[in-house]
């Protein structure tokens, strides 16, 4: 484990070295770039606050990140905070997924949508080029309970998705109804198929059981990649259940989305895409002939303050206390189970995760608009959520659940 905590000054001292190895459009003759520093009558570099504020300054400084860094070539404009970038992405492949030493390539996306599509891109394009697969030979297998952007990306990809019913207690795959539409999938012509499953997910912070579900499909498929949408959970569960076996020591898994922007707190525009090497290649645009190296992302430019702000958030905690603060939001999460259990209230929680998902039969509708539950579907609301996020405090909690006694 590389991931320790370290002061803020040697946080601050690192990004401004890093800024400083970056090329700089106020002092260096660039003539080429298309880019050039913010306007300056709002983002002036003088601004006093910003000598002790190393994300705004990178903000400012506006370090572009495009194409992929943790292959060998890359833009060689902003080396100093790519450098920052591949350590983010190092520390979450190595440390948390355990991926081996350079075994992996990925980027820091604008989202977990985007880091799903790319993995779908990843895996079609793989198919297409190495099995000349058409578009309608290629399956996008994922259970109901997945996020949205699982639509988007077969509608974007044009590979044919196969959602599957789920276990309405257990939230856990319908392998009935698996293994029904595996066989409907095969004689339709589908070949080859890509597998995503959830580590936790959105709406009842689920984790797939990847077993069950990959004996099905090794039944009746050889050629399938495996991709895990950890966008909700990346940054909790594998801190919270240290055994857990989504991860890259596992050889079934390929690929990984971890969303910084939702349980590690960073800005908006801080996903993380991860695979495994030698798979990122089947992005590549060749086209992309002016972009050093060329690029293997769907996004193309994108900002080197977001991954600047993950790194700092990582090294403010490190492994071990990032991990306190997540059994912190376990322990506040139990506390809710408990009294919801003493009102028998039913509800649906993965011991690992900070969601309760309330059965809408049995909490009042005006209590839960109260307090900004979230709903499954806003017209007919079968269930209300509950995200235990850091903001979700205590005395917060002890309101609502007073509440819910009252009502009962
Ligand atoms: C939020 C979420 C996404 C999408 O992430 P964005 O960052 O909003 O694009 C994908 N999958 C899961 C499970 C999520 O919770």
């Amino acid at each position: 484990m590389t991931w320790k905590k370290q002061p803020f000054t040697t946080i601050k001292k690192r990004v401004f070295d890093a800024l400083n190895s970056n090329m700089n459009y106020n002092e260096q003759t660039i003539l080429g770039l298309p880019a050039t520093y913010l306007d300056q009558e709002q983002f002036y570099f003088n601004a006093p606050f910003l000598k002790d504020a190393p994300f705004l300054s990178t903000l400012i400084y506006n370090p572009n990140h495009i194409g992929c860094h943790t292959l060998s070539q890359g833009e060689s404009y902003f080396s100093g905070t790519h450098k920052i970038e591949i350590e983010v992405l190092k520390l979450v492949a190595e440390d948390i997924f355990k991926a081996k030493k350079n075994e992996y390539d990925g980027y820091v996306a604008p989202g977990g949508t985007e880091a799903n599509i790319q993995a779908v891109w990843v895996y079609r394009n793989y198919f297409i080029k190495e099995k000349q697969a058409n578009h309608n030979e290629i399956g996008f297998l994922f259970s109901k309970d997945s996020h949205y952007s699982t639509y988007k990306a077969s509608n974007l990809l044009n590979v044919t998705a196969i959602p599957i019913e789920v276990d309405q207690y257990t939230r856990e795959w319908d392998l009935d109804n698996l293994k029904q539409k595996l066989s409907e999938a095969k004689s339709s012509g589908i070949k080859y198929l890509i597998v995503q499953l959830n580590m936790a997910t959105t709406m009842f912070g689920s984790v797939d059981v990847p077993i069950p579900i990959l004996t099905e499909v090794k039944n009746r498929y050889k050629d399938y990649f495996v991709h895990i949408d950890a966008a909700f959970g990346g940054f909790i569960y594998p801190f919270t259940k240290p055994k857990c076996k989504l991860n890259f020591a596992n050889p079934e898994i390929s690929s990984i989305t971890i969303d910084g922007h939702k349980m590690l707190q960073a800005p908006y525009g801080t996903g993380i895409f991860l695979c495994r090497k030698g798979l990122i290649n089947y992005a590549q645009t060749e086209e992309a002939s002016y972009v050093q190296g060329t690029d293997f992302t769907l996004c193309g430019s994108r900002s080197g303050a977001n991954a600047v702000s993950m790194w700092m958030i990582l090294m403010t905690h490190g492994y071990e206390g990032w991990k306190y603060n997540m059994e912190k939001l376990i322990d506040r999460t139990d506390r809710i189970c408990n009294v919801l259990d003493d009102l028998k209230i039913r509800y649906f929680r993965n011991p690992f995760m900070n969601i309760v998902t309330i059965n809408a039969d049995d909490i009042s509708e005006n209590i839960a608009l109260k307090y900004h539950l979230v709903a499954d579907n806003f017209k007919t609301p079968k269930w209300w959520k509950i995200v235990v996020m850091v903001h979700v405090e205590k005395y917060i909690i002890d309101q609502f659940l007073l509440d819910l006694q009252k009502s009962r």
